[in-house]
């Protein structure tokens, strides 16, 4: 496996290229402020006519776009729009439009991978995926680190796409941390497994399972929250400094026994073989099929599911404990008026 750091890139290759990137939202306003801070002259930003995001990229300082005028003058197209909009995007407003010769980039690599986008042949086809949320992009750039990312080449017409991509992934601080060398396959696989079983799937429903547990026992919901939630954060600093070996030093040796005996009580044979299943509706392409329908239908479960967990007790209980700890809410690394 190839790592590649700012001191493989060259970051003039994208100094005067004129770059845009299409949505201002988590990803979108992280590669835009860090391409820009990094000394990339010209980063616009292109949206839908009535966006909500117009107001928030301009009062960032950014030049916002038709998609139409991006599509025909840039020189790299960044989609970070939302993932099952992209191909109707592509469609209807890049494909016959876009410069020969240009290079249209994507964050994740999800609609080539699954064939949701199938590029024009005259241009280069690259990716740039950090391994975090947009937020974190840009905060921890602003720290004076980086996001590990991952990058890969789909298309180089130009014979140059990698050093491109190297360029932009330097820009965008991926070249502090690390940008590690891949397939659109590989990143987007393992990716949407990653989020599913472990990161968000798995973390939430195991926060949100703990915390009832302790609840319909009888336990108060301020101390739940407390023990199942917010100390979560506590020990993955402990996890992200490092590693396992690290936090379970740490904590007490009777943590520690418990760890032992009853996190395998959790996650079981049962669990393990249901994460093969998850994997496997990934590579067949099952998940991104159902996905796709869902979003055709104007995305009802996805609503319903959305609007259902907002207003479970976790939540009610969390906003008026960290309401009590008004500096969780300093600098915070979303703030929805602004990005
Ligand atoms: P997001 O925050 O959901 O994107 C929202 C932005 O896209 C908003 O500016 C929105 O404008 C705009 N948008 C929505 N529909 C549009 C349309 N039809 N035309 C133009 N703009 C439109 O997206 P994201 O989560 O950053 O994801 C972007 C890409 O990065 C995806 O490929 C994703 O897989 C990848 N990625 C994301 C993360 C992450 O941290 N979120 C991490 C790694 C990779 P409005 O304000 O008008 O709605
Ligand atoms: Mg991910």
């Amino acid at each position: 496996m190839k790592v590649y750091y700012d001191k493989d890139a060259d970051f003039n290759i994208i100094k005067d290229k004129i770059v845009t990137i299409v949505g201002y939202g988590s990803q979108g306003h992280a590669h835009a402020a860090n391409l820009k801070d990094s000394g990339v002259k010209s980063v616009n930003i292109a949206l839908k006519e009535n966006s909500l995001s117009i107001s928030k990229a301009k009062s960032a300082g950014f030049n916002v776009i038709s998609i139409d005028e991006a599509s025909k003058n840039s020189d790299i197209l960044m989609l970070a729009t939302p993932d099952e909009i992209q191909g109707k995007l592509y469609k209807h407003h890049i494909h016959n439009t876009l410069k020969s010769g240009s290079a249209l980039a994507f964050a994740h690599g999800l609609n080539i991978h699954y064939g949701l986008i199938e590029p024009r042949e005259d241009i280069d086809v690259f990716m740039i995926a950090p391994k975090g949320p947009g937020h974190t992009v840009r905060s921890e750039y602003q720290k004076g680190g980086g996001v590990p990312s991952l990058i890969s080449i789909y298309q180089n017409k130009s014979g140059n796409a990698f050093e491109i991509a190297l360029a932009y992934g330097s820009g965008l601080g991926a070249g502090r941390s690390g940008m590690i060398e891949t397939t659109f396959r590989e990143e987007c696989e393992t990716d949407l497994f990653g989020e599913q079983v472990v990161l968000c799937g798995g973390l939430t429903e195991l926060i949100t399972a703990g915390y009832e547990t302790l609840v319909d026992a009888g336990y108060a919901p301020e101390m739940a929250y407390f023990e199942c939630l917010h100390e979560v954060k506590l020990i993955v600093d402990l996890l992200y400094e490092g590693g396992i070996a690290n936090m379970r030093y740490s904590i007490s040796n009777t943590a520690e026994y418990g760890d032992y005996v009853s996190g395998k009580r959790i996650i079981n044979q049962e669990t393990r073989k249901e994460m093969k299943k998850i994997l496997s509706d990934i590579q067949s392409g099952k998940f991104t099929r159902d996905w796709m329908m869902e979003c055709e239908v104007n995305q009802p479960h996805f609503k319903a599911m959305r609007n259902k967990s907002k207003k479970h007790s976790i939540e009610v209980i969390g906003k008026k404990l960290r309401d009590m700890m008004p500096w969780i809410g300093k600098n915070k690394l979303v703030d929805t008026k602004k990005n």
